[in-house]
């Protein structure tokens, strides 16, 4: 338990040590205070009898009095200002420890992303872990707070007897051992469902949100998606309940031990002030005692059992963020070739947990000013190798050279500032469409002289300028006043990101052109044609008609390169380049 207790405290205390200080301030306080309450009750009655028997005077009484109210207003203070730094500490340790994880998200591999296991722990430490933190924190300054009661009215209790102390403590220990059992129980059941409870969340998101909505609607799907939710909430139902209904059960059953050894207490107290061995306004405090004891043992309890529980889940949270990251031991910022291009040798990557490689033995020289096309059915490989290219992959055999200088030992950053890509399946911010380019060069999100520059190159800036707001138009439809745009829009902003990069060398165009016109299309090559001059640039695609145009065109086929060479050469050859060109060649005629 310890230390990932100790963890969440220096967490919660480096989030905002003064909050974090009042809290514990405010706690001793309300810890110590209703002992004194009890002690002060004791005094009133035996003032009161004392005044009744016309030995002491009203006024005694009445000063008491006016303590015990002053008394109340102070646990009252305490209690409010424990729970004002709560509300307080709740916000900001809710934000560190999402900041925390996402932080951590952002310096993970794309492999990682698409391994389930590591991404139930994603799923996880979001869910809850958020919370954990905090409840850690407070129940334990909760265990704390009814500790300080309990050892005070311990102190004052065993004035009548020590024994009873013991007795009473004992009462509650089949309880709390109960509560452990059961918490650890609720974790497992918790750590069991989390596959469940992801392809959950994955259902409702294809059930509720609008862009799997079109889909769901024609083919039907509704019924079914929504009938498989259920049967997963059923599953997961039955285990809940059964654990709930033994928790609640031995919860039951342990407890009324400790009102036995209450009400046992009781009784003894009683007979004491019978016989006259204590005095009536002490006969009210041990009753009062006992009581609020109970109840103190009855709180630190539970709170133990959820710090318990507390504790297990911060393991999600701590696994999560202490996930290895591959080291980035790349610092070079430039080539030790420069002009020399990218150079695959003898590359081949297997998927994690795939069978077989998704490519091998490419090899493959790019030259500045050169333009590369790749070709192949789906399945090839060609996506892979713009992954490995951009180092969203690591290769498992061979190596890529930049430059060079193989592209582990570039820097981060000087890597990426040298490719822009579009990828097939690129994102749709649901952001302004300035935005939307912008996000193409973060050092100019907001440069508005250079989303024009790129949305003129990507072709998206006819359309731009119809769209009322213009740059400022919100797009998509999940925030008030999205506009929804057209596929091939989409891809025009896409590209536009793409051109953002003003000082990137290398363009990679992955199938950039499939939602688009065929003047679109036209329009963009001969636009990249252009660029081409002075960059490298990799194309993607189906359409013979564009593909035609690289400098170098490579056919994929089950992951290795099986022809390559110009257009006019390919087609020479007659192989399979040649079969596919003039299939669709005679599409057209
Ligand atoms: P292409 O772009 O030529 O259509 P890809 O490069 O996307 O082909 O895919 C090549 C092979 O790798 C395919 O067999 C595909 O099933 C597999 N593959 C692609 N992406 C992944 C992934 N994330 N995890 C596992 N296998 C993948």
């Amino acid at each position: 338990m310890g230390s990932y207790f100790r963890r969440a405290f220096r967490l919660a205390i480096t989030t905002n040590p003064r909050l974090a200080l009042l809290l514990a301030g405010c706690t001793l306080a309300a810890g110590v205070l209703p002992a004194g309450m009890a002690w002060v009750g004791k005094l009133i009655v035996d003032a009161v009898v004392a005044a009744a028997a016309g030995n002491a005077n009203a006024r005694a009484v009445l000063l008491l009095i006016g303590v015990e109210a002053a008394l109340v207003a102070l646990i009252a203070a305490a209690q409010r200002g424990i729970a004002l730094c709560e509300s307080l500490l709740r916000a900001q340790l809710g934000y560190r420890v999402n900041d925390m994880i996402l932080a951590k998200a952002l310096t993970l591999e794309l492999a990682q992303f698409e391994d389930s296991e590591f991404y139930d722990k994603l799923t996880r430490a979001r869910r809850d872990a958020s919370t954990r933190p905090l409840n850690l924190v407070r129940q334990s300054f909760g265990l704390l707070q009814n500790l300080i009661s309990l050892l005070s009215y311990a102190a004052l209790l065993s004035q009548l007897s020590v024994l009873a102390v013991g007795v009473f403590l004992l009462a509650g220990l089949p309880a709390f051992l109960a509560e452990a059992r059961f918490s650890g129980e609720a974790f497992a059941l918790f750590r069991w469902r989390s596959p469940d409870t992801r392809m959950q969340i994955y259902l409702e998101t294809v059930l509720a949100r609008e862009d799997h909505a079109k889909e769901v609607k024609v083919y039907g799907l509704g019924r079914p998606i929504l009938g498989r939710y259920g049967d997963i909430f059923r599953k997961l139902y039955r285990r809940d309940r059964s654990l709930a209904l033994r928790r609640e059960g031995w919860g039951f059953a342990l407890g009324l031990l400790g009102t036995a050894a209450l009400y046992g207490g009781y009784g003894w107290v009683a007979l004491q002030a019978v016989a006259q061995r204590i005095s009536l306004g002490e006969m009210t405090m041990y009753l009062l005692l006992l009581r609020q004891g109970q109840a103190a043992v009855t709180a630190s309890l539970s709170a133990l059992g959820g710090l318990y529980e507390d504790n297990l889940y911060l393991t999600n949270l701590y696994e999560f963020l202490e996930q290895p990251v591959p080291d980035r031991v790349g610092h070079v910022t430039a080539g030790a070739a420069p002009g020399d291009g990218i150079r695959f040798e003898r590359v081949s990557f297997r998927y994690p947990g795939a069978t077989g490689d998704a490519v091998s033995g490419i090899d493959l020289h790019l030259a500045p000013g050169r333009s590369l096309a790749l070709v192949g059915d789906n399945g090839a490989g060609k996506t892979t190798l713009i992954k490995l290219l951009t180092r969203l992959y690591r290769p498992t055999g061979g190596r890529i050279l930049l430059d060079g200088t193989p592209l582990d030992a570039w820097d981060e950053s000087a890597l990426r500032q040298r490719i822009a890509v579009v990828f097939q399946d690129f994102n749709r911010y649901q952001f302004t469409v300035g935005e939307n380019i912008g996000a193409g060069d973060v050092a100019h999100l907001h440069d508005q002289a250079r989303w024009r520059q790129a949305a003129t190159d990507g072709l998206a800036a006819p359309f731009v300028e119809t769209l009322p707001g213009r740059y400022g138009a919100q797009l998509g439809s999940w925030f008030k006043g999205g506009r929804e745009l057209s596929g091939g829009q989409w891809q025009k902003l896409a590209l536009s990101r793409a051109f953002m990069r003003r000082e990137a060398d290398i363009l990679v165009l992955d199938e950039p052109t499939a939602a688009m016109d065929a003047q679109a299309e036209a329009d963009v090559f001969e636009h990249f044609r252009r660029l081409a001059a002075r960059r490298m640039a990799i194309l993607i695609s189906h359409r013979f008609s564009t593909v035609r145009m690289a400098d170098e065109i490579l056919v994929m086929r089950d992951g290795v390169i099986t022809e390559r060479g110009s257009h006019a050469e390919l087609l020479h050859a007659g192989g399979h380049y040649a079969r596919l060109f003039t299939l669709q060649a005679a599409g057209y005629r």
